[in-house]
């Protein structure tokens, strides 16, 4: 066959979708030549339209555009699951995320016979516990891969259940009807925030900071860390949407990495007092630094009111058009800036045989880089 692998990418204009969409098809992909399927509910946005992928528009929380657009594609051979929905309450979050993940499952599983790998990614709030707890139920730092389930509800445990029981009861379908036996696998992956280019994405921190720092250039005023002084003055780390990409690609293709969850970080550490000096002087802006006297501001306050301001600086500087809500989250920014970093540790990983990373002031430096490349921030 002309390929040698089929994916489909649920949520491909996503912060690791847009990564996946753009790495399968490359000639020397693992696993590959690759055919790429990419599924979201938007039209395919421009920053999107040079992978040369299928786009497929389905809103997966729909079981019945699920299975007409997702049934009968009968080719797929790897599952990347990278979207998510975002309600008020956790539990609220576990009913939908459940709903939609199964609703993918449920079309792919009878509609793709060859399907052999379903690859998850949920994140570090397996550790952390939800949003609504945050800083409350959290294990003990460095996280590991071993930890046992926080008493406390998760989505990202919703998902890995329906994982688990549509993969084995896939396999003892398989095992009743088909002599080879071939065993579908899965992997699960744990990033913390990451840093990647997606100006559709539900929680993009350096999308939003840059969005930030052109505002206060706009405005004339210094460039203020609006988080805690835990997360200046600490350590931090984040994961590279293209190296979270990689680590998918491996467990896709790799025996060693099967049926097993993993976290996926960059591997070294920063603290944002040093960052946001790299990112006062990507955007030409005044470095405010922490304000001791001022203390930790809410984003989601203070950039209530600059829905226009932004679309006059998209105006002035011919940016691609977006909305201020689209391609900044504040209360993502509240999220992560607001408290401490939590780290985790890629043992499992490595010694699984994945080595890749990332210096993170390097992925830093070239998300900005692409964000103004494709003119989505002056
Ligand atoms: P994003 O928010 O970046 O992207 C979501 C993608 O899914 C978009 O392409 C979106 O496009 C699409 N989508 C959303 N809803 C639907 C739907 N109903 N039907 C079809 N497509 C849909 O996703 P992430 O990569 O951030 O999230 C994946 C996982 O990673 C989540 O579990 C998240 O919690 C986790 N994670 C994310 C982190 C981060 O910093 N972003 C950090 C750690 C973990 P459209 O809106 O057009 O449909």
């Amino acid at each position: 066959p002309k390929y040698q692998s089929v994916a489909l990418i649920v949520g491909v204009t996503g912060i690791v979708g847009n990564s996946l969409a753009e790495i399968l098809p490359l000639s020397d992909t693992p696993g590959g030549p690759w055919k790429v399927y990419g599924v979201a509910r938007r039209p395919r946005p421009q920053w999107n339209a040079d992978h040369p992928i299928e786009y497929i528009q389905c809103d997966v929380s729909d079981p019945d555009d699920t299975k007409n657009k997702l049934g009968d594609l009968k080719d797929v051979t790897h599952l990347f699951y990278v979207t998510w929905a975002n309600r008020v309450t956790e539990s609220e979050n576990c009913e939908i995320n459940g709903k939609m993940f199964k609703n993918v499952l449920d079309a792919v599983i009878p509609g793709s016979p060859s399907l052999q790998h379903v690859s998850l990614q949920t994140g570090r709030k397996h550790y952390l516990g939800p949003f609504e707890l945050y800083g409350k139920v959290a294990h003990d730092p460095p996280f590991h891969e071993d930890l046992p389930r926080l008493d406390a509800p998760n989505f990202y445990y919703t998902l890995e259940d329906i994982l688990f029981s549509s993969v084995e009861q896939n396999n003892s379908n398989r095992a009743e009807q088909n002599e080879k036996n071939e065993k579908l696998t899965w992997s699960v992956h744990r990033p913390g925030t990451i840093f990647g280019f997606s100006p559709y994405s539900m929680m993009n921190i350096l999308g939003a900071l840059c969005v930030y720092a052109a505002i206060c250039k706009h405005e004339g005023v210094p460039f203020k860390f609006p988080g805690s002084k835990e997360a200046w003055e600490r350590y931090s780390d984040c994961s590279d949407a293209d190296l979270i990409a990689e680590q998918h690609i491996w467990a896709a293709v790799d025996p060693y990495a099967k049926n097993e969850a993993f976290n996926i970080s960059n591997g070294d550490v920063f603290k944002w007092k040093h960052f946001w000096k790299a990112l006062a002087e990507q955007f030409e802006v005044e470095d405010g630094g922490f304000d001791e006297g001022q203390g930790k501001v809410s984003m989601v306050e203070m950039m209530k009111d600059k829905g226009g301001v932004w679309d006059e600086i998209v105006r002035e500087n011919g940016l691609v058009v977006t909305k201020l809500e689209e391609v900044a989250v504040w209360w993502f920014v509240d999220m992560i800036l607001g408290g401490e970093c939590m780290l985790d540790s890629m043992n499992k990983s490595k010694e699984h045989g994945f080595l890749g990373f990332r210096n993170s002031k390097s992925s830093l430096i070239s998300w900005v880089d692409k964000m103004k490349g494709y003119k989505i921030v002056p």
